[in-house]
């Protein structure tokens, strides 16, 4: 029933934005309303702060429906779950209560801010500073790739707060886009998912009170890479939903498009690229699926799980929209048809929250 309402929402009100949204690179605020509306954008707010409490399963089934039709609208509720998950794992109750009614509300989104300039798979390495003065903490430094920079209204921020002890000196915070010293770059110029705003994120002596800090000191990182555990299922469930998107388009022109005076959809050659394609989603979707009910249920084999998911279904997506351009031929080359965006969004998959050669890193770490 859920992926049924999602895909009928998706495919009236965020689909016929989809190539603009692409083709203009701006934010895709259609898609915004319509999943605020329907109660979509931050599923995973539990209820006792007013939101859907979809648990891991439903939410990785909202994200695959929406990215299905529109890669970048698929950001909205994975990185409401991203930037928020820290304070819902390890936040105060006051902070939980304060910041996740606002996100289930629809009144404010939340981003995730590990990356910086120089610190990227080695995210330890990061060089932005927290600095206590008195009831305050005092953030500086520079945040990079942060998804829906500027669109949000809420910020995690991982910074030192003690630089002789590297991950161990890391602490967590929320920091809100309306406090003195917040500023944004200008938006990344992308080859694909161009209607996610991907922004820096300038930090210039943003003074903030103490009990932002999400949980204890020191314990930022420890925040981080847990909710990554999770939240790379996201990732997982984005990869699967673009990939079966070119493959239903591909589905479609095949049976359409006639060479040799017959639909290309009779050779042999097609059919088997076909099959190819399905097995390879179907394989992901399974160790998807997998993967979120280890989520929901915090079992041990999670870290390799939600690696081995986000890295396996995020290759399937671009092997799966390679060949669906090249299903399309000449067609799928161009911006006339949406799969050679579908191979654009896809390659970002593979590249965030963790390239996949870091996930094959945390995977070998963490063997079953
Ligand atoms: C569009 C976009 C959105 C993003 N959104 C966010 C966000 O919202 N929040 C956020 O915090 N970050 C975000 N990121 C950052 C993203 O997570 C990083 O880009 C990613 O982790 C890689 O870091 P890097 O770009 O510095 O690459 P590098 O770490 O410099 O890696 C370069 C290459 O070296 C390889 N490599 C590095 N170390 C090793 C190793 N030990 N062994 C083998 N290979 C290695 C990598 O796999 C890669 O191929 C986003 C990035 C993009 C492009």
């Amino acid at each position: 029933m859920l992926r049924d309402a999602v895909r009928s929402l998706a495919e009236a009100k965020i689909a016929p934005y989809a190539a603009a949204v692409d083709e203009e690179a701006r934010f895709p605020r259609e898609a915004l309303d319509a999943l605020t509306a329907n109660d979509l954008h931050a599923v995973h707010v539990p209820e006792e702060y007013g939101g859907a409490g979809a648990d891991a399963l439903a939410t990785v089934i909202v994200i695959e429906e929406v990215a299905r039709v529109c890669a970048s609208s698929s950001l909205i509720p994975a990185v409401n779950k991203l930037g928020s998950l820290p304070v819902i794992l390890s936040g105060s109750e006051a902070l939980k209560k304060k910041y996740m009614t606002p996100l289930a509300k629809g009144d404010g989104m939340f981003s995730y801010c590990l990356s910086e300039p120089d610190a990227g798979s080695d995210a330890a390495g990061m060089k932005t500073r927290a600095v206590r003065d008195g009831d305050s903490w005092v953030l500086s430094g520079v945040k990079r790739w942060i998804t829906n920079a500027g669109e949000s209204e809420y910020y995690t921020v991982m910074a030192v707060t003690d630089p002789t002890k590297r991950s161990k000196g890391i602490s967590a915070f929320v920091v809100e886009k309306s406090d003195e010293g917040v500023s944004f770059g200008a938006p990344e110029k992308k080859l694909g998912i161009k209607g996610s705003p991907t922004r820096e994120v300038y930090l210039d002596n943003v003074r903030i009170p103490a009990d932002r800090m999400i949980g204890e000191e020191g314990t930022g990182f420890a925040t981080a890479m847990r909710t990554l555990d999770h939240t790379r299922i996201t990732i997982a469930a984005q990869a699967l939903g673009i990939a079966q998107g070119a493959l239903d388009y591909a589905k479609g022109y095949v049976k359409e498009r006639k060479q040799f005076g017959k639909p290309i959809a009779d050779f042999q050659g097609v059919q088997f690229m076909l099959a190819d394609m399905a097995m390879k989603i179907e394989a992901a979707r399974q160790l998807t699926y997998a993967a979120a009910a280890k989520s929901e249920r915090g079992d041990a084999d999670l870290t390799f799980q939600g690696a081995a998911a986000k890295c396996f279904a995020s290759d399937v997506a671009m092997e799966v929209t390679t060949d669906a351009v090249q299903l399309l031929g000449g067609y799928g080359y161009t911006r006339d048809y949406p799969v050679e965006r579908m191979m654009r969004d896809a390659k970002i998959t593979q590249i965030y929250e963790g390239t996949n050669q870091v996930q094959r890193i945390v995977m070998a770490r963490n063997l079953p």
